[in-house]
């Protein structure tokens, strides 16, 4: 395919404001493409990316660099480019002012631009930013005016599709599998592999749908591939535990982020929460994976923490997120050395064992981590009666800890799953509302008064529906945010502002500014209640009517910013905060 076809396509992505019409354009794409391999490239492309999300390839190119390419592909000066950047907020826009009118015949094939693009990112040593340089711009004098835009964009990480991971694998279930209903075949893959590349890849290179059902199961955990976070359900306290679940196994609920942590040989990677690589920020924990570990090849799952272990004293939260930082690593490492608290085990010596169940997986565990002082295998204990795990909740809670995660014996690691498998008992037992919701910021809605000085009243939130990759509204939060609060919003919030509402956001409610979702906050309310003016779990009727009230929050308050650790799809979920609707009031 030509890269000017495919950046008709972005075009077409960016114009719309509807979820259904971005997977009806991505099918026709992807309907297109007749080899495996660009299958796979458009994938990452539609995603501003050139590998998988975790990878740690990047193209290396800021700002400046990238107006330096520009310049030179087209004559002009570094200056002329930045200005017109500053003019209008984007490269892309900026880009086309100088692009020639004899570029629009270009031929140059995605094939050829993804490849320049990976050199460019493999690019290293001396005089690294030159040869960058030299690379992208003769890439730009072989595009025409609409593959400029985008390409531009892509260094930058400005592409704005506004395209979810759920959206290209309905798009890829619609053709390749015959309807998006089949989507579920994908997400299994998806949640072992983390790489929609692999999977588009892998489908195509499949000749019927039958074939692809199978190739795609048959996809499995690689070590170097981050496994999708296995995560816990809420129930209200430890006889309803015990009731539901029978005999569990109970374990401190660590207070810090949660760590992959993948060993082949001696390459270790470590991922977060939301599947980010973080190797580099830790380097203790990089030595303590190659000394304590004994398998070749593995994968723990775990929660780093900082600790001192002679006073036995867990730090706060606040404390241990210091260390998610990328610069100054080596001195913070040695202020605050982080210990791993490792939970389970995923993979070992070429095996996954997913499918295994829990008490093996930790027999399995206690066999591979040799006892020091960095690895420390997390405290657990085999529980039936409500009684024993009401003392340890007291007993984690005394010593600094959250709680506990409660987990069945038998249970298989769902990778991606939140079901009551694995259940976390907070210190918030007996009030209202059990724990926060984390919400994500669609837009901003001007005030009157001493606040618009900050140009907003108040915040558009949501939560995900994870059902259909959407975005609804559950509140609106004003009143109780400080100045301080307000400016940092404002200056996570620079560049996503949106003209029109983003395609995955459904909403009754018109900001004054939209944001492209991706601001995650923790909001602790007094209670779940059921709105007729929000989307969260509301039936619209064809006119967009309320025909089946929502559900909203009530006094909602800021706690924390979870920007860092979550990514817009890792907010609360519809199905989660209906049963946390359902919950409230039970002792
Ligand atoms: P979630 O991760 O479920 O979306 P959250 O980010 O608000 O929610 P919590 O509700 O505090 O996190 O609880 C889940 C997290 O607790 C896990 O993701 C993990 O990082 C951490 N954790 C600490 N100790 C354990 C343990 N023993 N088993 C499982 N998870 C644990």
């Amino acid at each position: 395919m030509l890269f000017s076809t495919l950046s008709e396509y972005f075009d077409k992505l960016e114009a719309t404001s509807s979820r259904l019409q971005l997977i009806d354009i991505l099918s026709e794409l992807f309907s297109k493409i007749k080899e495996a391999s660009e299958t796979q490239e458009i994938c990452y492309l539609v995603q501003g990316r050139i590998a998988p999300f975790f990878s740690p390839l990047e193209i290396g190119m800021a700002e400046k660099t990238v107006a330096q390419a520009i310049a030179r592909a087209f004559n002009i000066d570094r200056e002329e480019v930045l200005t017109e950047f500053d003019k209008k907020g984007d490269m892309g826009i900026a880009v086309n002012q100088f692009v020639h009118i004899v570029n629009s015949n270009a031929k140059i094939t995605v094939k050829e631009v993804f490849d320049t693009l990976k050199t460019i990112a493999q690019t290293s040593g001396d005089g690294t930013i030159e040869k960058k340089i030299t690379l992208f711009s003769d890439l730009l004098k072989r595009v025409d005016k609409t593959s400029a835009k985008h390409l531009v964009r892509i260094p930058l990480s400005n592409l704005r599709l506004g395209i979810g991971d759920p959206t290209v694998m309905d798009a890829l279930a619609k053709v390749k599998l015959g309807d998006k209903s089949q989507r579920h075949y994908l997400e299994g893959a998806y949640n072992r592999t983390s790489d929609l590349g692999l999977i588009a890849y892998t489908l195509g290179e499949s000749k019927n749908p039958v074939e692809a059902v199978k190739k795609v199961e048959k996809l499995s955990v690689k070590v170097g591939n981050p496994i999708r976070s296995e995560l816990c359900e809420r129930l209200p306290n430890p006889e309803k535990t015990i009731e539901k679940m029978g005999e569990v196994d109970a374990q401190y609920k660590y207070d810090g982020f949660r760590v992959q942590i993948h060993k082949k040989g001696n390459e270790i990677s470590i991922f977060s929460r939301n599947l980010e690589n973080m190797t580099h920020m830790f380097p203790e924990l990089i030595e303590g994976a190659k000394n304590q570990i004994k398998a070749e090849t593995a994968i723990l799952d775990g929660e780093a923490m900082a600790y001192n272990p002679t006073s036995e004293e867990f730090l706060p939260f606040q404390e241990t997120t210091k260390r998610r930082r990328k610069y100054k690593i080596e001195e913070t490492a040695k202020e605050l050395p982080l210990k791993a608290f490792i939970f389970d085990l995923l993979y070992k010596n070429g095996k996954s064992l997913l499918d295994e169940s829990l008490s093996k997986r930790l027999e399995m565990l206690k066999e591979t981590i040799k006892p020091d002082d960095i690895l420390l295998t997390a405290q657990n204990k085999t529980i039936k009666d409500a009684k024993t795990l009401s003392l340890m909740l007291e007993d984690a809670i005394t010593k600094g800890l959250e709680g506990v995660v409660v987990k069945k014996l038998s249970s298989k690691y769902e990778a991606g799953g939140r079901n009551f498998n694995w259940v976390k008992l907070k210190r918030h037992s007996s009030g209202e509302l059990k724990d926060t919701i984390d919400c994500v910021i669609l837009g901003y809605i001007s005030g009157r008064g001493k606040r618009t000085a900050f140009g907003a009243g108040a915040l558009l939130v949501g939560i995900y529906d994870q059902k259909k990759d959407t975005f609804v509204t559950v509140s609106k939060i004003g009143t109780g945010l400080t100045d301080e609060e307000w400016k940092s919003i404002q200056q996570r919030a620079k560049g996503l502002e949106q003209k029109n509402k983003p395609a995955r956001v459904e909403s009754l409610i018109n900001p004054s500014v939209w944001l492209k979702p991706e601001l995650v906050i923790e909001v602790l309310a007094d209670e779940i209640t059921r709105s007729p003016i929000h989307t969260a779990g509301a039936q619209l009727d064809q006119n967009g009517k309320i025909v089946e009230p929502g559900y909203a929050l009530r006094f909602p308050r800021l706690i924390s910013f979870r920007d860092k650790d979550k990514k817009p799809e890792d907010a609360t979920t519809l199905k989660e905060l209906i049963e946390m609707y359902k919950d409230q009031g039970k002792k």
